[in-house]
């Protein structure tokens, strides 16, 4: 099946393209299509992931689907959640930027003790814009945030995210093993099985 992904990270479809890939799935990315990216003004992962897939199908008349994600970290509420990659962003103009992201996480922490956090990915697949029954599908990955960068794979805050029972950040984890146990591959597992059951 061919499908647009609503998103032009680069590095997310490398991560979905690895797990659906073997299943027959061909991703193409929107930017490919010519589809810009939509704006994200919800204040809830599902509603984002809802507008991008709607927007990405509305304009190519292709099923789509789209990946909302993001850090919620516990001392603070769950910021930056649905914020994460525009969290140093000063102005709407600014350029992201993984590094001031991580920079700004570290500063905004400091000494405090409580650094749990946990990522979270809904994943919404939508057969067509009007699609009045979505699939939709949420993974969650509980770690710490570290008080420095560990590790160079993956990307966003990977760097400082330890998961403690391996005693490694995400960005020490291989392709494979991030995507046994992310968020993102959580998520994608759920999907399909509610798609299958679905059909
Ligand atoms: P989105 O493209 O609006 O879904 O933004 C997702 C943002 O959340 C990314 O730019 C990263 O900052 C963060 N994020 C989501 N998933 C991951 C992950 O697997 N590793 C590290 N950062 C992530």
């Amino acid at each position: 099946m061919k499908l647009v992904l609503a998103s032009n990270n680069a590095k997310k479809l490398k991560e979905l393209d690895a797990i659906l890939a073997p299943l027959g799935w061909e991703l193409i990315p929107q930017g490919q299509l010519g589809v810009p990216e939509c704006d994200e003004p919800h204040c809830t992962f599902v509603e984002n992931a809802l507008e991008k897939a709607r927007h990405a199908a509305r304009l190519t008349g292709l099923p789509a689907l789209a990946d909302d994600s993001g850090l919620c970290v516990d001392a603070f509420g769950g910021a930056p959640g649905v914020q994460s990659a525009r969290y140093a962003q000063e102005t709407p103009d600014d350029p992201k930027s993984d590094a001031r992201n991580n920079a700004k996480l570290l500063a905004e922490l400091g000494e405090r003790c409580d650094r749990q956090a946990h990522f979270v990915s809904v994943i919404v697949f939508v057969r067509h814009a009007a699609d009045p029954q979505p699939i939709i599908a949420e993974g969650e990955w509980h770690g710490e945030i570290l008080a420095a960068e560990r590790g160079s794979a993956g990307f966003g805050y990977d760097p400082l995210f330890y998961i403690r029972e391996l005693d490694q950040t995400s960005a020490e984890l291989s392709a494979a093993e991030k995507n046994r146990r992310s968020h993102r591959g959580q998520a994608l597992a759920r999907l399909l099985e509610r798609l299958q059951a679905a059909r």
